[in-house]
């Protein structure tokens, strides 16, 4: 691998060979062949030293410097970084590579150990850290001081303190949140906390991904997280759904699994708590029974605890730093995610709503079985759905209206629970307990029913329309369901008559959907709905807002197929003409 001076950013396992060539030596890549090709002349690498061609010399010597009772940094760098190499009084150091990111300048230095300790090979481990092989016993204390000069932190490698993070949104088109960004806020709190550098936590690791894939390996994490988004107050917050007790030890590796989701801003302090609460639960155990071992037993009835204390968003006026990334000063926005982002924005909005609307129904238990808070929690579940409508309504009558339409008026939802509203409406603070637990139970079964829904929902936001109604639920307003079945069916046969004229239109002329002032992921959703009533080939002109709706939706919409013919500016807004 041929670098040029910058950044080496991502180092992934296999092995590592440097070449720096200074940027005043290329112009195009050209230059930069030949400016290598010189370089190289003369300097290729020896192939790894075998055993036999190792040197005796020191092999035997105890370490050279034994750690001062105050040198405790050096007494951590021989536990921690040191290990003996298969080869008789050989060892291998690592290098903790924080956030895997090494710089031109350190990578230079780096490459210049080779000239200071004979025979010494660089490789990359898969934990982001660089091991140094060959070193004798009695060199150690040297290649120390060296390392203590190149990097301000280099101690404490595979411990829990070497969080392994992918580039998430700092540099990855599908990263949501900032992974680094919160591997360094986690470093800094177990830092501070001084919860480095125990025994206890030996064996223990945390991987950080900022999306659903797996670069960062969290499906393998003890502690692992992969970033989501969710929306509080109509605004989307940096979040991270949170695994326990992966590992990958051979044929024992086994997957993490999931524990809950928190926001982004809570985590390191999440981080801090499970890992005391982890060491007492060690402290009452025999010393036979290993970290893992207490993880997979009692981490996650640990870890349910802490997250009660720990999900909660308070308002934006009150505490803004929560809409925020780590790392970043400005509020989250899904600007530049690509491929799929609007699909994933979406599939994280829907989330959010079904799990708030949980919570409110837990609350309205806890209080005796609040009747507002019931009325909450169907409108959470009705807006759920109706984001892929393109619908973000912004009080209860508006969300029963529209989902009457979208859901039980075309067949999609059980209409025994479009007579919810009237129920809901009737109950208040005086009626009878029972009357309040009926509702209640209704509430739970809608929520259910919701889940079953988007659970059925396919790629393209589609669900499947209902054959037969549901059963179990008592049969009132027989007859108002009646005629909302046949108000369906008459608005049905008017729009196909309607569609069926402006369809001739498109043909002729592009038919128009004006989604300007109308914000992603919604304007997404709108165009998906609106192109459902299209025919193919026709035509259609979307108007769009600068910014990361021009940005987003044309990606979307071509990874779903369709042709993206024009795009044009025009004045503060884009016209997008696409071929359905
Ligand atoms: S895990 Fe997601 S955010 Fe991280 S590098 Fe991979 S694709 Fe990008």
């Amino acid at each position: 691998m041929a670098l040029s001076r910058t950044e080496i950013t991502g180092i992934e396992g296999g092995r590592l060979g440097m070449f720096l060539i200074p940027d005043e030596v290329t112009r195009g890549i050209e230059d930069y062949r030949r400016a290598l090709g010189e370089y190289l002349d003369g300097r290729i690498p020896k192939a790894p030293a075998e055993k036999e061609e190792l040197s005796e010399v020191g092999i035997n010597s105890p370490f050279v410097d034994e750690p001062a009772d105050n040198d405790e940094r050096y007494r951590h760098f021989l536990t921690y970084n040191v290990k003996e190499q298969k080869q008789k009084g050989y060892m291998i150091v690592k290098v903790r590579i924080p956030g895997g990111d090494l710089s031109a300048d350190q990578a230079e230095a780096l490459a210049g150990l080779e000239e200071d300790f004979t025979g010494v090979e660089f490789r990359t481990t898969q934990n982001q850290n660089i091991c140094i092989c060959h070193i004798k016993r009695d060199e150690l204390r040297r290649l120390f001081n060296s390392l203590d000069k190149i990097f301000d932190y280099f101690l404490f490698p595979e411990t829990v303190l070497d969080t392994v993070a992918c580039k998430g949104a700092l540099t990855c088109n599908l990263g949501l949140c900032n992974s680094p960004g919160l591997a360094r806020a986690i470093e800094g709190e177990l830092s501070q906390a001084e919860l480095t550098g125990k025994e206890v936590f030996d064996g223990l690791d945390i991987k950080i991904n900022g999306c659903p894939n797996s670069c960062g390996q969290h499906p393998v994490g003890s502690i692992a997280l992969h970033g989501v988004v969710r929306r509080v107050e109509r605004k989307p917050v940096p979040f991270y759904k949170i695994f326990l007790g992966g590992r990958k030890r051979g044929e024992n590796s086994r997957l993490a699994e999931e524990v809950g989701v928190i926001p982004a801003r809570s985590v390191p302090l999440f981080i801090k708590d499970f890992l005391n609460k982890l060491e007492s639960a060690a402290s009452e155990e025999p010393p036979t029974v290993g970290v893992d071992q207490i993880l997979r037993e009692k981490g996650r009835v640990i870890a349910l605890d802490i997250l009660n204390d720990y999900s909660h968003v308070p308002p934006y006026r009150e505490a803004p730093e929560y809409y925020r990334d780590w790392g970043s000063t400005e509020d989250f926005s899904l600007e530049g995610v690509s491929k799929g982002e609007c699909g994933a924005g979406i599939i994280d909005m829907i989330e959010s709503d079904l799990t708030e609307a949980e919570i409110a129904l837990k609350e309205a238990e806890k209080e005796g079985f609040n009747a507002i808070l019931i009325r909450r929690s169907v409108f959470l579940a009705q807006r759920a759905l109706l984001v892929v409508r393109g619908c973000d309504p912004e009080t209860e009558e508006e969300a029963f209206r529209i989902f009457r339409k979208e859901f039980f008026d075309s067949g999609i939802a059980d209409p025994l629970y479009s007579w919810l509203e009237d129920h809901l409406n009737e109950i208040g603070e005086k009626i009878p307990h029972d009357i309040k637990e009926e509702a209640f139970s209704l509430g739970k079964a809608f929520l259910i029913h919701i889940k079953r829904l988007y659970k059925q929902m396919d790629s393209s936001f589609n669900f499947r329309r209902r054959m037969k109604t549901g059963k179990g639920l008592e049969r009132k307003n027989q007859s108002s369901r009646m005629l909302q079945d046949k108000r369906g069916e008459d608005e049905s046969v008017k729009s196909t008559e309607i569609q069926s004229r402006t369809n001739k239109k498109a043909f002729e002329q592009p038919r128009l959907l004006d989604l300007k002032g109308t914000p992603c992921p919604l304007n997404y959703a709108k165009a998906k709905v609106f192109i459902e009533t299209l025919n193919p080939g026709d035509l259609l002109e979307i108007l769009l807002d600068d910014g990361e709706p021009i940005r987003n939706v044309p990606r979307s919409l071509e990874n779903d197929g369709y042709n993206i013919l024009r795009k044009e500016k025009r004045g503060k807004y884009y016209s997008l003409l696409i071929k359905v």
